[in-house]
């Protein structure tokens, strides 16, 4: 292979969101083993060959469409009676076919006790490798917005609308946040935040339902409806990651930073500072 074609391939590789390698050594699975090398030419089929069953997965599901539907996530969800449970639950969902490719089932970071629940989008690639949200570059920009109105992770709850990583970081498709949706409204159903914050469009829109981009919603109270409870107000954000793309947006996510603050007085909620 001459460096054009090699460049193509790993342009290749790129585009179909291959971004680490995974070995220590490339292994070229185009290269033919040696004892089919030597082998006579296959005789020609007579029939048609027989349809290639679809890889099987590490539980036995012998497909990569998802083995359950939103159905199957909301009974688990509902049948898990604590945090820990819950937690337990969406470790052994099999529904969601992001989970064959993701190293880790990333789940929550920070306080389950905590006042604020803050709801990104889906781990990258730091997140997927240590199973926590946020603790890549943008993690590192969230803990500076946070510390900025005197929070830290021992006084907020950082979770995600996907627990597991869209190949090459894509954004996660409407069939996958569906998937995932029951259990990320029983974690905010069990740990019952005063305060929510939304980060980013994916949240913004899979938590409030609406169609408008993050650029509309940023900045404004909703409030998240529960039967019988008392109802919780979220604000939506920038999500840091793309405040590092766009850093003259952090003026927006500052004033954003300070309702939150003026939310916390309101509510009587503790800051560390
Ligand atoms: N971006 C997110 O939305 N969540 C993470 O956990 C990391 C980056």
């Amino acid at each position: 292979m001459d460096r054009d074609q090699a460049m193509a391939l790993l342009r290749w590789y790129v585009e179909a969101g291959v971004d680490e390698a995974v070995g220590e050594a490339p292994l070229c699975r185009f290269a033919a083993p040696a004892a089919a090398k030597t082998a006579p030419p296959p005789a020609k089929p007579t029939a048609p060959p027989a349809p290639v069953p679809p890889p099987a997965s590490p539980t036995g599901a012998a497909s990569w469409a998802p083995a359950a539907g939103p159905g199957e996530a909301r009974a688990a969800a509902a049948a898990a009676g604590d945090h820990d449970a819950l937690l337990a639950a969406i470790r052994a969902f099999e529904g969601c076919a992001l989970k064959r490719t993701a190293t880790t089932t990333c789940i929550c970071d920070g306080n389950p006790a905590a006042p604020i629940a803050i709801v990104g989008e889906a781990p990258g690639r730091e997140e997927d490798r240590q199973g926590k949200p946020f603790v890549g570059p943008a993690g590192r920009l969230l803990d500076k917005m946070l510390a900025a109105i005197g929070l830290d992770r021992n006084r907020v709850y950082i979770t995600n609308t996907i627990y597991w990583r869209p190949p090459g970081n894509r954004a996660p498709t409407a069939d996958e946040l569906a998937l995932c949706l029951p259990f990320l409204e029983r974690q905010i159903e069990l740990i019952a935040p005063r305060l929510l914050v939304y980060l980013g469009g994916t949240a913004a829109k899979a938590m409030l339902g609406r169609s408008e981009g993050i650029t509309r919603l940023r900045g404004r109270w909703f409030a998240l409806q529960r039967p019988e409870r008392e109802a919780i107000p979220a604000l939506a954000m920038f999500h840091p990651a793309y405040l590092l793309r766009r850093p003259e947006r952090k003026r927006d996510s500052w004033r954003d930073l300070l309702a939150i603050r003026e939310k916390m007085d309101e509510l009587g909620i503790a800051a560390g500072s």
